[in-house]
């Protein structure tokens, strides 16, 4: 490849960091939206298979508990209970869920045929004729088959008696959102594999007071001094003043005088890949991290992460089920599709689309695999994203990107729910933007506009009033102008000996030529910069979703250390510490639906905190000096978390 090609390419690469989250909104679960369409053929029926990382028995118990089926079973939009869901696993036992979801009234209810604990269930399933669902009145029959495979469990259910083909893809749509919500409630439960760990858990009591601590609670609230929070179960029991909060006395008691307590960041652009060597071959190949990337993402305070594309999809699956299952130490991890892109990006690992309906079928193959949000890539024709989006909201879930083909304002006007990466990668103001193609100036084409004019200001408009959320990843960007600040040493220190070599080098982002003082394109990129946190700001102020995500994927800009710098970058733009740490972590929570569970200290959340010494409320760096983070009430050491990763980012 030519030179100059490459050096085109590595800027395109180099300025894809990060993006975006959505606002989806889906009356879910077996219960969908409506439909008209009726057919009088023979019987049709739904069959689907999952794996659960779970033992048989405790994805049996999902079934047979009324609470438990009340956790995974309610829509999460606008859904409430119109009484306590009964759900009586006996042979002969009844079912009952009624429930409002979108201000449609549901009835389904049915009888237990067969309980076989904890190999076999079958029910009848019926729902009112007056219900809101396809093919009503309905009276099919559902039959789950659990099968052991080792400490994990295969489940085959299986649906019979719907009346058409729409009602029975509502269904199969349903049942996965359910299965999906079964795999948070199976990871709540604190992993039997804690033992295992033990060298890098510091808490691991059921019952924890921390005490004396200043807290930060995520909601953009000021700092509060001198508080004490109890961990019971894995949640948050209680949150005050010292002294007005009861400690039962069977609880561990940790000190954290000079120490702030902060909610486990939500990092939004949080990938589990790694780009070694990047000029070795004529192909970009980027790999996912197993080992090292979850670890260092949880040592510095990251507890939830999406994964925002990935180049090797079914790896960031088996990296969450291993999570879930406690095999692998990390965050949370939602998980995002491949790269949905057209045409242009030579990365061997993608696969380009022929058009929309391929648009679709990806989307909708995707969605049966487990990922639960897709990325636009940067040469994906409006055609192919509108195909894209539309079958994504059909299964509730939310598109972002990193775009370059299509302008924000298109984008938002296609019904996307996130744009990646701010202002910089919006391409709609560059003078020789044509339809659906990626412009040669792709990058920073704002950044001669005002951000107070008319062209930002109707863009900002345009996007609040679509309800796009914006990700910002200063961090990735930051690389361009100027090397990170001092702390790097810890981040060398993770690296492998290549990539740490390929670093201290300079061959990535060739910084001699960037730092020479002589580079106009440094100089437009450090204006971009600004432009970039004034951008980032006004969104915000019109009523914007701003998260915030790392996109930590070469050189010494990784995993978690990037999700700290980004929040001192959001200070640096003019938030205050609070308003940042809302940003990364209740806004993302928010965005993912999940802020009912995370996000931020309140009681009755998942024990999900970070733990840094001094006041990152004073001084934002101190974001760095993390000791402690819990994830549902487990406390790992963060120090000697990172410790364990040392040399292997690159390799594992
Ligand atoms: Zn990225």
């Amino acid at each position: 490849m030519r030179l100059q090609e490459w050096e085109l390419l590595r800027m395109k690469w180099l300025s894809i960091p990060v993006a975006a989250c959505a606002i989806s909104s889906f009356a879910a679960a077996p219960l969908f939206g409506r439909s008209a369409v009726q057919n009088d053929s023979t019987e049709i029926s739904l069959r689907i298979e999952r794996n659960f990382a779970a033992p048989r028995e405790k994805v049996f118990g999902l079934w047979t508990d009324s609470r438990t089926v009340a956790k995974w079973f309610l829509p999460p939009d606008q859904a409430h209970w119109t009484e306590p869901p009964t759900f009586e696993a006996r042979p002969g036992g009844r079912f009952s869920l009624r429930l409002v979801s979108k201000e449609e009234f549901y009835d389904l209810h049915g009888t237990f045929r067969e309980v076989r604990a904890p190999e076999k269930l079958v029910l009848t399933w019926q729902w009112d004729k007056d219900s809101p669902l396809a093919g009503s009145p309905g009276d099919t029959e559902v039959s789950i088959e659990f099968l052991a495979r080792g400490a994990r469990t295969d489940v085959v259910l299986t649906q019979f008696g719907f009346r058409n083909e729409e009602s029975r893809g509502q269904y199969e749509r349903g049942w996965n959102r359910c299965f999906r919500e079964m795999d948070k409630v199976l990871a709540e439960v604190p992993a039997e594999s804690i033992a295992r760990w033990k060298e890098l858990i510091r808490v691991s009591s059921p019952g924890v007071a921390l005490e004396h601590a200043t807290v930060i609670d995520g909601t953009g609230a000021p700092a509060k001094q001198d508080q004490t929070i109890v961990i019971a179960g894995g949640r948050i029991a209680a949150l005050g003043p010292s002294g007005s909060v009861d400690i039962p006395a069977s609880v561990e008691r940790v000190n954290l005088a000079g120490h702030t307590a902060l909610p486990g960041l939500v990092g939004m652009h949080d990938h589990l890949f790694y780009v070694s060597n990047f000029f070795h071959t004529d192909d970009l190949l980027a790999h996912d991290m197993p080992f090292s990337y979850p670890r260092l993402y949880l040592a510095n305070g990251v507890t939830t992460i999406r994964t925002t594309a990935s180049f090797e999809p079914y790896a960031d699956l088996e990296i969450k089920r291993k999570v879930d299952a406690g095999t692998l130490i990390g965050p949370k991890i939602h998980v995002t599709s491949l790269c949905i892109e057209g045409e242009g990006y030579p990365l061997t690992q993608l696969h380009v689309l022929t058009g929309p309906e391929d648009a679709r079928r990806t989307v909708e193959y995707w969605a049966r695999e487990g990922a639960t949000s897709f990325k636009l890539y940067t040469d994906v024709t409006r055609v192919e994203a509108k195909a894209a989006i539309d079958e994504a909201h059909r299964w509730g879930l939310t598109v972002t990107g990193h775009l370059c083909s299509i302008g924000f304002r298109e984008a938002a006007e296609l019904g996307i729910d996130n744009v990646e990466h701010g202002l910089w990668v919006d391409t709609e103001f560059a003078s020789d933007k044509q339809p659906d193609v990626c412009p040669a100036d792709y990058n920073a084409s704002a950044v001669d506009l005002d951000v107070n004019g008319d062209a930002i200001q109707s863009l900002i408009k345009t996007l609040v009033d679509h309800h796009v959320a914006v990700t910002s990843t200063m961090a990735a960007w930051e690389q361009f102008v100027s090397s990170p600040p001092a702390a790097i040493q810890q981040v060398l220190d993770v690296l492998s000996e290549n990539d740490r070599k390929v670093y201290e080098a300079g061959l990535l982002l060739d910084r001699k030529k960037m730092t020479d003082g002589s580079s106009r394109e440094k100089e437009r990129l450090t204006r971009m910069l600004k432009k970039e946190m004034e951008f980032e700001r006004a969104f915000v102020r019109a009523g914007g979703l701003l998260l915030a995500g790392s996109d930590g994927v070469f050189e010494a800009v990784i995993a978690g250390f990037a999700d700290q710098r980004e929040l001192e970058l959001l200070v640096q733009a003019g938030f205050t510490p609070e308003q940042a740490i809302q940003i990364a972590s209740l806004n993302g929570a928010q965005f993912l639906k999940e802020a009912s569970r995370i996000g931020s200290l309140e009681v009755g959340k998942q024990a999900d905190i970070m733990i840094v010494k001094g006041q990152p409320a004073k001084n934002i760096r101190d974001i760095e000096n993390v000791e402690l983070v819990f994830k549902d009430g487990i406390g790992y050491d963060s120090k000697k978390l990172i410790a364990s990763a040392k040399g292997q980012v690159g390799i594992h």
